[in-house]
């Protein structure tokens, strides 16, 4: 890679769409940075030292592209520039200043709608990165702008998949705007006797053109899983879904730890769980995070993994 392009690819890394995402698509004020996942309650829970451990993407001219473990202060982590402070606050309220509720339906519908802000987001920037570098490379004469290329058909491609995100969080707006929260559909799995150790917020295709949004916290006693869907897509998500939980919860952990490796890259870990993890089990965990990134399919030799660990009376033991 020539040494501008990489110095602008650098630099778009740092760009960020800041336009507030609310459902009535009609403010004009400036998107601050919220959580993803809640701050109060779920990162207070996973953090240490106020920090929270988070895959993070690593660009280097030599190596390539590789990921890593980094820890990231809780005013940070999981954040993303998606809605102004307003609308932030009046929206999320309710789950930001009380416990989840998995019994009440709001509750539940702002876990997903978040995951489903919060991917629009994260698509747009994607768009916008990928559009630039493109001209870029247009522009220093790398490709001609004028012809069909490779990097214009990503170009395109990334903004159709923003599109296609786009008209996902429309089904979301509708629901939250005519206060008929039924269309979004909840399987809620409580996974008891699990020490706080993962947090996840994310909006994914597990196969097809199908979505599930994912949200998982510590609870008490144990960790949640909220699996949302619109009922549109209930056919596709069944299979992903229907058997959860069997009678083997090592198994469900496994299986729900794989889906959230394998599709999801807006989860934080505990400091404390990562450091008692192998050098081995955490390249694992990076390895094949990084191999699904762009791809969804995991290789089929893809190890174990497991995010979640026993409660001990002790806590998550540490590394000597
Ligand atoms: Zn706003």
């Amino acid at each position: 890679m020539n040494k501008e392009l990489l110095n602008y690819v650098f630099r778009l890394q740092q760009c960020r769409v800041i336009r507030c995402l609310e459902p009535h698509e009609q403010c004009a004020a400036d998107a601050i940075r919220s959580h993803s996942v809640q701050n109060a309650s779920v990162l207070a829970t996973l953090q240490e030292n106020g920090h929270v451990i988070a895959p993070q993407l690593k660009i280097d001219s030599k190596k390539g592209t590789s990921l890593v473990f980094k820890r990231v202060g809780r005013s940070r982590a999981t954040t993303f520039t998606g809605l102004c402070a307003e609308h932030d606050y009046r929206i999320f309220k309710p789950i930001e200043h009380n416990e989840v509720d998995t019994q009440n339906p709001l509750h539940l519908f702002l876990l997903a709608y978040r995951a489903v802000l919060r991917e629009l987001h994260a698509t747009m920037e994607a768009a916008v990165k990928t559009r630039l570098a493109y001209r870029k490379k247009g522009d220093v004469g790398l490709i001609p702008l004028d012809v069909p290329t490779t990097e214009g058909m990503e170009s395109l491609s990334t903004m159709m998949s923003s599109y296609d995100t786009y008209e996902h969080k429309l089904l979301y707006d509708r629901a939250l705007l005519t206060d008929d929260l039924s269309a979004i559909k909840h399987r809620v799995l409580f996974l008891p006797g699990l020490a706080p150790t993962v947090a996840v917020n994310s909006l994914f295709q597990p196969a097809g053109e199908e979505r599930i949004a994912l949200n998982v916290f510590p609870t008490q006693d144990g960790a949640t899983a909220v699996f949302s869907y619109h009922e549109s897509d209930a056919r596709h998500v069944a299979p992903f879904l229907d058997d959860l939980p069997t009678t083997n919860q090592e198994a469900d952990l496994e299986r729900i730890s794989q889906l959230i490796v394998e599709n999801c890259e807006n989860f934080v870990l505990a400091p404390a769980f990562v450091r008692q993890l192998t050098d081995e089990q955490q390249r694992q965990i990076l390895d094949l995070s990084l191999e699904t990134l762009y791809t969804r399919k995991a290789p089929p030799d893809a190890p174990t993994i497991n995010l979640f660990q026993k409660q001990t009376k002790t806590g998550p033991t540490t590394k000597p």
